[in-house]
């Protein structure tokens, strides 16, 4: 059954904005898109704006549940890491399920702020249960840590089978993400790269956090030595002093699609590297828990310039008070007033949608992509739709579907 939609603004994101556009969909993808009048069938939608749905490009769904983000604002960051720890070891005996739980609330917290696919970085124990029966796609990227020797091999072949095993919900892809320099070896990391080449998988790792990380890399010393010394998995060969971030981002480089996670201190060579492999390696931003840390400013506006594409992530909720992507989109608005409206857009839609590797459905609106859309309500002929959509929230929409009264409803 084919259905179409009049709709009163049309943000396809794979051109310009189109007002007064009619939808066309079929089997859950878009048909095609028309200019000007529609036929007498199509849904009048002419106090909508519709882009595709929106794409969280970061986040950790096993921390949806928490009320508040762990710690205090402004912590340090080893020291927050050690709270995460200890929640983590709160969860009770049947920890699969427990997760499972929260997992599968925080994709009904993503959808209700008009998210349709998330990179989720997961860990074991994982169920099935965990993602069954969402509106959200999951690109579930497994976590790889890798200092202790013991565990290494074993977590290398895990990563391998999480990325092969049949998924049986349309709804999942798979991916790999070694955490991040202070948990790994270098040899897991290329481990994962090498993983993502040869099975065309999305990478994510968190790199360039902290500036305690640098220090760890170029000294060998700081915080995260004094933590890890205390878990007893520091070892010298592991952290000899000398190495900087640009290091990772060459041994990123041959990934399929490598995501640098917060990028938060990148230096100027390092952008530059960011931009000659800017095909495939791209910077999520998760700008609330960047704020929650008090991290100087980012360097957004250089990535951007170089021509680094740079993608939105929440985080989870262990450093954010909630799931909300498009509030992501308005901090950076606030705090950078000069990025345009319209590159703000792509940072949730088009290009975080290749950092994930499902660019092929979602993205942007165009025939055979997700009939998933994000739709903001707004006055008819308003003059500055975009700037309305801007100050307003957005809702997910199944176009391949009938619209319920909760979904149009404007208030
Ligand atoms: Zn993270």
């Amino acid at each position: 059954m084919i259905r179409q939609y009049r709709v009163g603004w049309l943000f396809t994101i794979s051109g310009t904005p189109i007002q007064d556009a009619t939808l066309l969909v079929e089997d859950g993808r878009i048909l095609g898109v028309e200019e000007g009048e529609a036929g007498p069938a199509a849904t009048d939608l002419r106090n909508w704006a519709v882009m595709p749905a929106l794409v969280n490009a970061h986040t950790h769904l096993e921390f949806s549940h928490l009320t508040q983000p762990l710690g205090t604002e402004g912590m340090s960051f080893p020291q927050w890491i050690t709270e995460v720890i200890r929640y983590r070891q709160g969860f009770g005996e049947d920890i699969a399920r427990e997760k499972a739980v929260a997992i599968h609330d925080g994709l009904k917290q993503s959808a209700s702020h008009g998210v349709g696919a998330v990179g989720e970085i997961a860990t074991l124990p994982l169920t099935e249960a965990s993602y069954a029966q969402s509106d959200v796609h999951v690109v579930s990227l497994l976590e790889v840590l890798g200092l202790d020797p013991d565990r290494v091999t074993q977590g290398l072949a895990r990563a391998e089978e999480h990325a092969l095993y049949p998924w049986s919900q349309p709804n999942v892809s798979a991916g790999v993400s070694p955490h991040a320099p202070y948990s790994l070896k270098r040899e897991v990391v290329e481990h994962c790269v090498s993983l993502s080449a040869a099975k065309g998988l999305p990478l994510a790792m968190h790199l360039a956090e902290t500036t305690q990380e640098l220090e760890l890399l170029e000294e060998g010393t700081g915080p995260f030595r004094v933590m890890l010394d205390n878990m007893g998995l520091f070892r010298t060969e592991d952290f000899p002093g000398g190495r900087r971030v640009l290091d990772y981002l060459k041994l990123l480089a041959p990934a399929y699609r490598a995501m640098v996670v917060h990028g938060n201190y990148l230096s100027e060579h390092e952008i530059a590297f960011l931009a000659e492999h800017a095909e495939t390696m791209s910077v999520c931003y998760c700008p609330r828990t960047h704020a929650y840390f008090h991290h100087d400013p980012h360097p957004i506006e250089e990535l951007l310039a170089q021509g680094v594409p740079v993608v939105l992530g929440t985080d989870s909720r262990s450093s954010n008070p909630d799931l909300n992507l498009w509030k992501e989109v308005q901090h950076v608005q606030r705090e950078f007033p000069d990025i345009p409206e319209s590159q703000l857009l792509n940072m949730v839609t088009r290009d975080a949608a290749f950092a994930l590797g499902i660019e092929d459905v979602f993205g942007t609106i165009e025939r055979g992509k997700s009939a998933r859309v994000a739709a903001f309500p707004i006055v008819p002929d308003t003059p500055d739709v975009l700037s309305a959509m801007l100050a307003g929230q957005p809702r997910l929409w199944n176009l391949d579907g009938e619209l319920s009264e909760f979904d149009l409803a404007t208030a």
